[in-house]
C-alpha cells in the first residue's frame, strides 16, 4: 500500500520514526523516508526537526540531510537559512552527485537558474572526469544542467550532447527541455503554459521521490536452514514455502515480474528466525501469521538491509550457491 494522502503520510512517517527508536543503528534510512513523508503531507516543520535530527547524530551521508533540509525550508519560506545550507555544500564539493542535485533543483525551483546552472556545472566538473564512465547518477546531474541551461537559452555544450545521447524515454531532451514550450506557449494557452510547467516539475518530483526515498522493494530469503528452522516452529507458514527451491525460483521470477513492470530499485532482504520472532513480538502478533511475512521484508528494506537486485553479471548469485549469477538464477531462460 503506498500512501497518498496527507494523513497517510503523516501515519505511515510517525510508523517510521518508532521503527527507528527500535533500531537506532538504522536510524538514517528510516528517518529520512519518514521526512519524506512529511513534506509530502506539506508538514515541513516536522520534517526539518527529523533533518536536525539526523545531522545531531553524526549521519553518514551529512551533506545529502543538509541539501534535502536546504530545499525543505526554503519551501517554508526559511530562504536566508537554506541560502546558507546551499553555500556550505558548495564549498564542502561533496563527491556525492545526490546533494548537488538537490540543491540545484531548490534553486531551479525557486528561479535562481543562473545559480542553478552554476551549481550543475561545479557538481558535474567535480565528478565527471574526462573519460570515465557515467553512471545513474552522473547522467541525472548532466539532464538537469541541460534542463536549467535550455530555460536560460544556452546553446548546447559537449555535456548538454552528452545528456542528449543518454536519455532514453519516449519524447527527446531538446523537446522536454524546450524552453519554447513554457515560455512562448504561455502568451496563447496559459492552460498549456500550465500544463507544461506542471510536466516539468512531475519530471523534477520523480527525481526527488528518488533521490530521498532510498527505499527499495525487497523480497525476503530465507537461507535453507533458516527456512527448516521456521517450518518446524511455526507449520502454518509451510503453505507460503513449498520447498527451499521452489522458494528461490519465486523470488526470481516475481523480480523479474516487477522489473518487466517498470518497477525499479528492487532488492533482496536476507531472512533469519531470531530477528523474524523478534518483529513479530515488536508488532505484538504470532509469528505464525503469514500476513506478517511482507511486513517484515517492508521493514527489513526500510532499515537499509536490502541487497540491490539483480546481481552485476559478474556477481555471485543472491542465493549464495557461490555460482556466477548468470550461471545460477540469473539465467536467462529461467
Ligand atoms: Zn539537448
Ligand atoms: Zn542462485
Amino acid at each position: 500500500m503506498r500512501p497518498d494522502t496527507p494523513a497517510e503520510h503523516i501515519a505511515e512517517a510517525e510508523r517510521l520514526i518508532r521503527t527507528a527508536t527500535r533500531y537506532p543503528e538504522d536510524q538514517e534510512p528510516l528517518l529520512l523516508q519518514a521526512a519524506a513523508h512529511l513534506e509530502l503531507a506539506d508538514e515541513r516543520e516536522r520534517a526539518s526537526a527529523l533533518y536536525d535530527r539526523l545531522l545531531a547524530s553524526e549521519p553518514d551521508d551529512p551533506h545529502l540531510i543538509k541539501a534535502l533540509q536546504a530545499s525543505n525550508l526554503w519551501e517554508y519560506g526559511h530562504e536566508a537559512e537554506a541560502r546558507a545550507l546551499i553555500q556550505g555544500i558548495r564549498t564542502a564539493a561533496p563527491a556525492d552527485p545526490a546533494p548537488w542535485e538537490v540543491i540545484a533543483e531548490a534553486l531551479e525551483n525557486h528561479d535562481e537558474l543562473t545559480a542553478s546552472e552554476e551549481c550543475f556545472t561545479q557538481a558535474a566538473t567535480l565528478l565527471i572526469p574526462e573519460n570515465a564512465p557515467l553512471t545513474r547518477a552522473t547522467t541525472a546531474l548532466l539532464t538537469g544542467r541541460h534542463r536549467v541551461r535550455r530555460l536560460l537559452g544556452r546553446p548546447h555544450d559537449d555535456w548538454d550532447m552528452v545528456a542528449d545521447t543518454r536519455h532514453i524515454g519516449p519524447i527527446p531532451l531538446d523537446e522536454l527541455h524546450d524552453p519554447k514550450r513554457i515560455w512562448a506557449l504561455g502568451s496563447d494557452d496559459p492552460a498549456e503554459l500550465r500544463a507544461e510547467i506542471a510536466r516539468l516539475r512531475a519530471e523534477l518530483g520523480d527525481r526527488r521521490a528518488a533521490l530521498s526515498r532510498p527505499f527499495p522493494v525487497a523480497l525476503l530469503h530465507w537461507p535453507e536452514r533458516e527456512l527448516a528452522e521456521l517450518l518446524t516452529s511455526y507449520p502454518t507458514l509451510a503453505a507460503e514455502y513449498p520447498s527451499h527451491a521452489q522458494h528461490l525460483e519465486q523470488i526470481e521470477s516475481s523480480l523479474r515480474a516487477l522489473a518487466a513492470s517498470g518497477t525499479t530499485n528492487l532488492g533482496i532482504v536476507t531472512a533469519s528466525v531470531p530477528s523474524y520472532e523478534a518483529f513479530a513480538a515488536s508488532e505484538k502478533t504470532s509469528p505464525a501469521s503469514p500476513s506478517l511475512l511482507a511486513e517484515y521484508a517492508t521493514t527489513l528494506a526500510a532499515r537499509g538491509k536490502a541487497t540491490p537486485w539483480p546481481p552485476s553479471p559478474t556477481s555471485p548469485c543472491w542465493c549464495t550457491s557461490g555460482k556466477p549469477y548468470p550461471e545460477c538464477h540469473g539465467e536467462p531462460q529461467r
